[in-house]
């Protein structure tokens, strides 16, 4: 099935209860990216992508239009099969995988539809009905932090990750006391997550002083190097995020020994198709990772959840989805939400979920 269409849309999404804190950035609104794909045949396919703000990543909504519209002409008449799809976008542009995401995930839903099963099925088959969740708390003050986990337990998440970085390590140090006081004996699992915001130094200090708590302690440092360089003084295991760029670099990672899991982003590493790849090589490895994306709606939501929902079950350490942070859904019926710290598996087919006609407005590009 060839590519006929490709259209561009941005859509606002403001953040509920903001600004959203993490690592060193803070945002108020951002801006989503999608993409609807026209099939030969007529059919309609749906991708999205919606970096965290300009400083989060190497990602920008203004730079996925970019990259989107350089690829666009030389994708009609391409093929949606995911292989040739993405040998097809390499050849037209250099990296840029958040942008390429969003047309990979388009082709997924598309190629779904086609053949009359879900992204799940596509991926190799869920193996479950529905994914666990994980609560993201932003940084803030202790006592908000804690009073936010007590919450949030008492809802069912099975896991908290509490963002620590940019205050003195003193404050990241008493929050994560404060949230371990309410955690302790729940069940309830614990991740720490730096978001690149720390230094060797505070890194090193959070972890001896909360050497009794029991945490995965999430890319606390940027760049590969400096958590190496920690990694022998740590007391807790460390799981690497946004240093995760790609499947080379993840098998780089579990090669070498240094991590002990991933926070995962299906966008960052180009879609669908090179998350099936990470997915297998961590499963290769026995290490665990989550299936999640930095923000976006209904169509990153459900792509993280089928991707979650073919991962080995005892490896997949949660889907995070942003709905907590964004008012409505861009389908009102099926929208993708959390119950119970869970999200149940769309069924599709393709995405499962589908947009209000006209919600996105005319696109921006078409082609
Ligand atoms: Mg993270």
């Amino acid at each position: 099935m060839k590519i006929a269409e490709v259209h561009v849309h941005q859509h606002g999404l403001p953040v509920r209860g903001g600004p959203y804190r993490v690592g060193r950035s803070e945002v108020r609104f951002l801006t989503t990216t999608l993409v609807r794909l026209v099939a030969e045949n007529g059919l309609v396919g749906w991708g999205e992508t919606c970096p965290l703000g300009p400083g989060y990543a190497e990602a920008h909504a203004a730079g996925a239009v970019a990259a989107i519209g350089e690829m666009a002409p030389g994708l009609l008449g391409a093929d949606v099969l995911p292989v040739p799809l993405h040998r097809r976008m390499d050849e037209l542009l250099h990296g840029h995988r958040y942008a390429k995401a969003a047309v990979d995930i388009a082709a997924h839903d598309l190629l779904g539809k086609h053949l009359g099963v879900s992204v799940s099925d596509l991926l190799g088959g869920a193996v479950v009905d529905r994914v666990p969740s994980y609560f993201a708390i932003g940084v803030g003050p202790p006592d908000d932090t804690a009073r936010v986990a007590a919450e949030k337990c008492a809802e069912g998440y099975p896991r908290l990750q509490v963002k620590i970085g940019g205050r003195p390590v003193e404050e990241d140090v008493a929050a994560v006391r404060q949230v371990w006081e309410v955690v302790r004996g729940t069940g309830v699992r614990l991740a720490v997550d730096g978001n690149r915001g720390l230094g060797t130094r505070d890194a090193l200090r959070l972890s001896r002083d909360c050497a009794d708590v029991p945490f995965v302690l999430e890319q606390p440092c940027d760049g590969l190097d400096e958590l190496r360089a920690i990694r022998p003084l740590l007391g807790h295991p460390l799981y690497v995020d946004e240093s995760s760029t790609g499947l080379d670099a993840v098998i780089g990672a579990a090669a070498t020994g240094l991590v002990d899991g991933f926070g995962m982003k299906v966008t960052r590493v180009g879609g669908l198709h090179p998350m099936r790849g990470v997915r297998d090589v961590c499963a290769a490895r026995n290490l665990p990772h989550t299936s999640d994306d930095s923000w976006g709606g209904d169509i990153i939501a459900a792509a993280c959840t089928h991707l979650g929902a073919t991962t080995r079950p005892d490896l997949l350490d949660g889907v995070w989805i942003a709905a907590d942070g964004i008012d409505g859904h861009y389908d009102d019926e099926r929208g993708i939400r959390v119950e119970s710290g869970h999200i149940e598996v769309p069924t599709g087919p393709g995405l499962g979920v589908e947009p209000a006609d006209g919600l996105f407005g005319a696109p921006i590009a078409s082609f």
